[in-house]
């Protein structure tokens, strides 16, 4: 048998959490067609990975690289730490939709975009061949800004329909879920129940919802208050959520880190999808 490429000798790790393993991987084209102790056979290309990790590509699920692509889609710094995917588009701020005060020209290190929806952006961002898989979220405090303003006020009834409609649009689109960013403005000045109404779009979209909590110390509500915020957003909506970069930030409390832990998976047997992530 011939392949295109063969691995040979690495430190096999399959992502399913099971131990590594010594052996060969093969590829034909984009796919991986053997994975063995010891492949038989000749390839185009054979690399020695001996004392090597052969494993797939990371994920890195928490990135703000919304516009960096246009800047250098080869992506360096992310390709030669094994990123092969990337979650865009945090902590309530996306490039898209690209519309009113959520037009943020600080944000772009320079460039200048030219979409305004988030379809727009995401065929912008497949012209410039990157290199990466990109999983873009849809900013909350970006809708926010772009229907509302940056003001600290409640939605009228037809701008929480206008926000509704843009966030729905930018799912449907390909954003794989919304972010919050309860901490920024102008994410903390949004009333529960506008989080509400738009969590359960999220949810019936099949999406998730990730958050830059409200606190993640002892600056606003505190810490352990903010967890359970989100959990209840959860719970009234019906759509999973994540919380973002979790951590107990501050001296203050240090500690809580166990109850914190405990509440979600008490909330995780009730039913709600709550996740984490956290800074490597
Ligand atoms: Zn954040």
């Amino acid at each position: 048998m011939a392949y295109e490429v063969i691995i040979r000798g690495g430190r096999i790790i399959n992502g399913t959490g099971s131990p590594w393993f010594q052996g060969d991987v093969a590829v034909q084209g984009e796919r991986i067609v053997a994975i063995g102790r010891q492949i038989t056979g000749e390839a185009e290309q054979v690399i020695d990975a001996t004392g090597r990790y052969v494993c797939p590509g990371f994920i890195d699920t928490h990135t703000h690289s919304d516009f960096s692509f246009f800047i250098d889609p080869t992506a360096q710094s992310k390709v030669r730490q094994g990123v092969t995917t990337e979650v865009t588009g945090n902590c309530g701020s996306s490039a898209a939709p690209w519309m009113g005060a959520g037009r943020r020209p600080e944000r772009t290190g320079g460039f200048e975009p030219t979409w305004n929806t988030m379809a727009e952006y995401l065929d912008a961002l497949s012209a410039v061949g990157k290199t990466l898989n990109i999983a873009p979220l849809v900013g909350h405090g970006t809708i926010r800004s772009a229907v509302v303003g940056r003001e600290n006020r409640p939605p009228s009834a037809e701008e929480m329909a206008q926000m509704e409609r843009l966030l729905r649009e930018s799912l449907r689109a390909g954003a794989v879920g919304m972010s919050l960013g309860l901490y920024f403005a102008p994410g903390m000045y949004a009333t529960h129940e506008e989080l509400v109404r738009l969590l359960r779009i999220v949810g019936e979209e099949g999406k998730i919802t990730a958050a830059h909590i409200r606190d993640e110390g002892t600056y606003t509500v505190g810490f352990q208050a903010a967890v359970e915020e989100f959990i209840r957003l959860g719970e009234e909506s019906g759509c999973p959520v994540h919380i973002s970069h979790i951590k107990a930030h501050g001296p203050e409390v240090w500690g809580l880190s166990t109850k914190i832990l405990e509440l979600i998976a008490k909330a995780r047997e009730r039913g709600v999808q709550v996740t984490a992530d956290q800074y490597p």
